[in-house]
């Protein structure tokens, strides 16, 4: 460890014990909540905890999301490479389920869902095929209930393949990104008293205050996890 840098971990150290011990005096409170959208009021809390909540959120709650497209038949309008990408992007609703108990290698049912779609079109006009064409093996299923176009058949068209779901966060891909925004900023511009608007808005995937207690969750564990570190750092600064 270079010389000048041990009186910068000390700062550090004394810096990042008050941040956590000064947790247990954040208040919240809600401004408004719909399943869609969470904007909170949260007031004594540390720009670098929000941030890093802001975060977490972004990358790190765990979803569900289409991974890999069998295509079976395919004489659409619409190149394979083309479904693969509008199917991977439309979130999925999770039921709940306790995804700490699953992993990416998991082969239960839900873990192993198919989405599948077989669509002929015998009729003389152009149809749609929707997501609401589409079946599930388990009640994992796109999450919104209105239909979304995937592709367009002529008459005589085909369509048929299987989607293949995987557990994943946004820090891998974007296509597991359980959010449509999130972002905060202070309640008084003037004035440094650490209290800001904070707001989620979903994609659909769970509900916005599902993923702020998700996101509570995670953080907590990390902040418990940098705790021990730190508690470790000091026991061996005082050796
Ligand atoms: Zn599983």
């Amino acid at each position: 460890m270079d010389n000048h840098f041990v009186p910068h971990m000390d700062n550090c150290f004394n810096d990042n014990i008050n941040i956590i011990n000064n947790i247990n005096n954040i208040i919240l409170e809600i401004n408004e909540e719909t399943n869609e959208k969470l904007i909170l009021t949260i007031k004594n809390i540390d720009l670098s905890i929000i941030n890093a909540l802001r975060r977490i959120i972004i990358a790190e709650i765990p979803c569900y999301c289409i991974d890999t497209v069998e295509i079976i038949k395919n004489t659409s309008v619409l190149e394979d490479y083309n479904i693969e990408q509008r199917l991977m992007l439309i979130p999925l609703q999770i039921p709940s389920l306790n995804l700490e108990d699953h992993n990416i290698n998991c082969d239960c049912n839900y873990c192993s869902t198919i989405l599948s779609v077989n669509v002929k079109n015998d009729t003389l006009d152009i149809i749609d095929v929707t997501t609401n064409n589409f079946t599930s093996s388990s009640d994992i299923f796109f999450s919104n209930s209105n239909p979304i176009t995937i592709t367009k058949l002529r008459p005589g068209d085909s369509f048929i393949l299987d989607a293949h779901i995987k557990l994943g966060i946004a820090k891998l891909h974007t296509k597991w990104s359980t959010i449509s925004n999130c972002y905060h900023w202070p309640l008084n511009l003037s004035q440094d008293d650490n209290s800001f608007l904070f707001c989620i808005e979903s994609n659909g995937s769970y509900t916005a205050s599902k993923i702020m207690s998700l996101a509570l969750n995670i953080l907590t564990k990390q902040l418990s996890f940098l705790r021990l570190h730190l508690d470790n750092y000091k026991s061996l600064c005082n050796q």
